[in-house]
């Protein structure tokens, strides 16, 4: 039996609660300092080298890159409940968090980490198909889909609902997959990282062949922006993986 560290109980509902609340403070101050930082450095003064990396010259109106704030702190809120969910299912003995390194061995420590990448992918692909049935979409998703051409601050932007969905992978895959709280937070900071470089608005990928290369296989702003713009193609999360084994990949002749 795997043993909690917690230093409170949160089968006590107002310890639920405030540590939700604290978790949705760091959530969303982690999303405007990440956010804010990348959207105050390419877009207040964009570096002269970026200039040709840009996607699309022009950021949604004030309004809409208003409504993106708005209901990414919504979604903030939503991922705290999840964080706690995952201590409260670490304190039941449900949650297979482990805190001994040695538990499972280094290279399982590494390889962890792919693991949850991996199993994110195929359920962020499959989740994010099924909110494109119009039912859905109408519905749920048109809400991250508000702006053709998204700015940085729609990286967290979905209706709670899709939130939910996003929201509850982590506490589902725990459930199942031994992880150490350290993984946990990187991968974490990587999803993070990926859902902001998707929505900056800029090429993030060298030019050089090999960049040109990658960018067939990892998904970065010009993939995902091309989604925004043509729905019906590239729903992958990280890689192109599935888009290309189901045909749901939008090829381009060129890239940026
Ligand atoms: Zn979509
Ligand atoms: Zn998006």
């Amino acid at each position: 039996m795997l043993t909690s560290y917690l230093p409170f109980t949160l089968l006590v509902p107002s310890n639920f609660l405030l540590a939700a609340l604290v978790l949705t403070v760091v959530v969303a101050a982690r999303y405007f300092l990440m956010v804010g930082l990348a959207w105050l450095a390419l877009y207040r003064s964009t570096p002269g080298s970026w200039k040709s990396r840009q996607i699309y010259q022009h950021l949604p109106p004030r309004s809409i890159q208003l409504f993106e704030i708005r209901t990414s702190l919504i979604s903030s809120i939503i991922f705290g409940f999840s964080g706690v969910l995952i201590g409260l299912f670490w304190e039941l003995g449900w949650a297979r968090l482990y805190l001994d390194f040695e538990a499972f061995g280094w290279t399982y420590l590494f390889v962890s980490f792919f693991i949850l990448a991996a199993v994110h992918e195929i359920y962020f692909y499959f989740t994010h198909r099924m909110l494109h049935e119009p039912w859905a979409y109408r519905r749920f998703h048109a809400v991250h889909h508000k702006s053709l051409e998204p700015s940085p601050w729609a990286s967290f932007s979905f209706h709670p609902v899709e939130a939910l969905i996003q929201a509850a992978f982590l506490p589902l895959i725990v459930l199942a997959v031994p992880v150490h709280p350290v993984v946990l937070i990187a991968y974490l900071t990587v999803m993070t990282i990926s859902a902001i470089i998707n929505h900056l608005g800029f090429e993030v990928l060298p030019r050089s062949a090999f960049g040109m290369y990658l960018q067939r296989w990892i998904i970065t702003g010009t993939h995902h922006s091309d989604h925004h713009r043509f729905f019906k193609s590239n729903f992958g999360l990280y890689v192109t993986f599935l888009d290309r084994l189901l045909k749901t990949e939008r090829e381009r002749k060129g890239r940026a």
